[in-house]
């Protein structure tokens, strides 16, 4: 491996990211090819950088975290809402039995549909669509990861969540700091866990 990758691996368990499952993903998944060629160089940083659209590829230790806390096993079933430029969609179908990944805008979800074939990804439904409202027709989720912060968590998430199911999404206005929540849903009703403080762009509705 060469020495960015060793040191980017470093700075994942430095930060928390300790599941061995989650790390040899993140080994894998050649985060250089999601960024734009102008930030090529630095992909292996642990940084969030621009992609089109005026969004942004998460920072890799805050995928890491939130794909560790969502503790994903190999015959699930995944829904991901902001699939931005698809990183994090790989290292989740790395791991999970199928993805179904939403992105509002449109220009977001042709580069990154590329990305994943080019990487054999084919456990991968990814799809122009307003994740706010999740995915009826696919409905229930083992696990649902969402990439931008609403005030609360959306009705239409909890509703398509499995029981026994997990959920992580942060929530928070834009522009102050949000919190990344951990929603479980048990037989009598869903518990709420704060994880961390982060800084997400906003989920908004309708198409891009
Ligand atoms: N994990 C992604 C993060 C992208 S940023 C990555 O690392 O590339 C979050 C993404 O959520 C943005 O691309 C934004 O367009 C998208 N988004 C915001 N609201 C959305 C919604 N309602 N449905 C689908 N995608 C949404």
């Amino acid at each position: 491996m060469n020495p960015a990758r060793e040191a980017f691996l470093g700075a994942l368990h430095d930060d928390g990211v300790s599941d061995p499952r989650v790390l040899d993903a993140m080994a894998r998944i050649p985060r250089d090819r999601f960024v734009e060629p102008h930030f090529e160089a630095r992909a292996y940083d642990n940084l969030p950088l621009p992609i089109d659209c005026d969004q942004t590829i998460s920072q890799p230790s805050v995928v890491g975290l939130m794909t560790q806390e969502l503790d994903v096993g190999r015959g699930m079933k995944v829904l991901e809402v902001g699939a931005g430029s698809g990183y994090q969609t790989a290292i989740l179908a790395t791991l999970a039995r199928r993805v179904y990944a939403l992105e509002r805008h449109g220009a977001l979800v042709g580069k990154a549909r590329a990305r994943l074939d080019a990487l054999g990804l084919s456990n991968v439904v990814l799809e122009h669509g307003d994740g706010s409202e999740g995915w009826p027709r696919h409905a229930p989720f083992d696990r649902i990861l969402v990439a931008a912060a609403a005030e609360d968590p959306p009705r239409p998430l909890l509703d398509q969540l499995r029981v026994g199911g997990v959920m992580i999404l942060p929530v928070g206005e834009e522009g102050t700091l949000q919190q990344l929540i951990k929603v479980t849903r048990g037989v009598d009703g869903y518990t709420y866990d704060e994880l961390s403080s982060v800084r997400f762009v906003p989920l908004l509705h309708g198409f891009g």
